[in-house]
């Protein structure tokens, strides 16, 4: 039963995917969830679905006024911040010479930026009192491929940037990085280059892990005893090749 002492958990792109089935996780475990977002309806409907103290709040990770107005609110109405998971994410693969800069753009933008600047405007309120940062980054932040240069250069960037903040913060914020391989998500759906998107659904309707199966073990991690951190993890179906 969640109450006004019990622990707060901020998470980006919470309207789907990975981030929703954390939030169903975290909240379980007793935490007051802040859900964030662009959806804004499947946002407000998980709030209501979690109850007690969980807040629904409309924030575009590229938009760093709505970030900071984010932070204010879970500030003014939940009183603290112990964990922040940095999930909100897109995948729009293709092949880089068909010159997609848009996407490039926006997984620049929404994977590493976005993280970043969610850290940047929570970071105060996730060093008072001990905290928790949890990156999601990919199989594709340690093993690029032809055809995912730009979406693998986001997840490289966030394990670089999650190893110097680790070093950074440490011992008031533990930093943890999880690196996911074939998730049952909609990520795939939002592929704009269309032979890419039907040979990567593909892929997806071969083999996956469960979202409910990574937050699983982002609960996990999160419950170890402070004086312990687990890192990195690194998980794919079973039958994953790469
Ligand atoms: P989903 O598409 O289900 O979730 C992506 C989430 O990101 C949505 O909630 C979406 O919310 C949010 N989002 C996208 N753009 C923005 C933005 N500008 N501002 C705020 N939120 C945004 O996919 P997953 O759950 O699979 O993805 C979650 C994370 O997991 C991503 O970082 C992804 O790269 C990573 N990952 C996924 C894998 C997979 O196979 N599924 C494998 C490895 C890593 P909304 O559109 O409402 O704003």
């Amino acid at each position: 039963m969640s109450n006004s002492d019990s622990r707060v958990a901020v998470i980006t792109g919470a309207s789907s995917g990975i981030g929703a089935a954390t939030a169903r996780a975290l909240a379980a475990d007793g935490y007051r969830v802040a859900l964030l977002a662009r959806r804004v309806d499947r946002i407000k409907a998980l709030a209501d679905e979690l109850g007690d103290g969980s807040i629904a709040i409309p924030a575009d990770v590229t938009d760093r006024e709505s970030m900071v107005a984010a932070a204010e609110r879970v500030k003014a109405e939940l009183g603290r911040v112990d964990v922040l998971v940095n999930n909100a994410g897109v995948m729009l693969l293709g092949p880089f010479e068909t010159g997609q800069r848009d996407d490039y753009r926006a997984m620049v933008e929404v994977n590493l930026l976005g993280s970043i600047t969610a850290t940047e405007v929570f970071l105060d309120q996730l060093k008072d009192g001990g905290g928790d940062l949890v990156n999601i980054s990919s199989v594709a932040g340690r093993t690029a491929r032809a055809g995912n240069a730009v979406y693998a250069a986001t997840k490289w960037g966030t394990n670089g940037w999650s190893e110097s903040l680790r070093q950074e913060l440490l011992p008031d914020v533990r930093v943890t990085v999880i690196e996911p391989g074939v998730v049952d998500t909609e990520l795939p759906q939002h592929i704009t280059h269309e032979a890419t998107r039907e040979a990567v659904q593909q892929g997806y309707d071969v083999a996956t892990v469960k979202p409910e199966e990574v937050a699983e073990i982002i609960a996990f991690v999160l419950a170890r005893p402070r004086h312990l951190v687990i890192n990195e993890i690194l998980l794919r179906p079973a039958t994953q090749l790469g």
